[in-house]
């Protein structure tokens, strides 16, 4: 190689860099976009179950557990009719495969209340998702304001 091959091929090499550094940073800023965007349709297809429930559209496919949680509403909120005992579910905590619908976490539920009391194992009824950001001001906030 002559010098001045080497000098072009030094700059190419320069010049790819950068592009890499560029590629690299641009990708990540269209994921991040990408991953607010699913967040946002996890999200909308949640308060859209929600309103299935609300209205009775009970064949309405729900969200997944793992949609759920993406779109920010990992509370399943149940009631039983027999004794009106109402629970906040935790899918976050929750041991089920996360590809399974939020529908079918009925067939796993039992209400605690009517087992003490009645011996009898009775599902609940699922109410709805509910947005997990009503539980962040019990998280580090609190604790913040407590030290200060
Ligand atoms: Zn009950």
């Amino acid at each position: 190689m002559s010098g001045g091959d080497r000098k072009h091929f030094a700059r190419e090499i320069h010049k790819a860099e950068v592009s890499f550094a560029n590629l690299l940073e641009q990708a990540a800023a269209a994921h991040a976009v990408a991953d607010a965007a699913r967040a946002k349709a996890y999200a909308l297809d949640c308060a859209a179950w929600n309103t299935a429930l609300f209205i009775g559209e009970l064949d309405h496919a729900s969200p997944t557990i793992a949609a759920a949680i993406a779109g920010g509403f990992s509370l399943l909120e149940v009631r039983c009719e027999h004794c009106k005992h109402t629970e906040m579910i935790d899918l976050a905590l929750v041991v089920q495969p996360r590809d399974r619908q939020v529908a079918l976490m009925r067939n796993f539920l039992y209400c605690s209340p009517c087992q003490r009391t009645l011996g009898r194992k009775r599902r609940p009824n699922l109410v709805c998702l509910r947005p997990t950001d009503g539980l962040k001001p019990v998280g580090p906030s609190r604790r913040a304001k407590r030290a200060s």
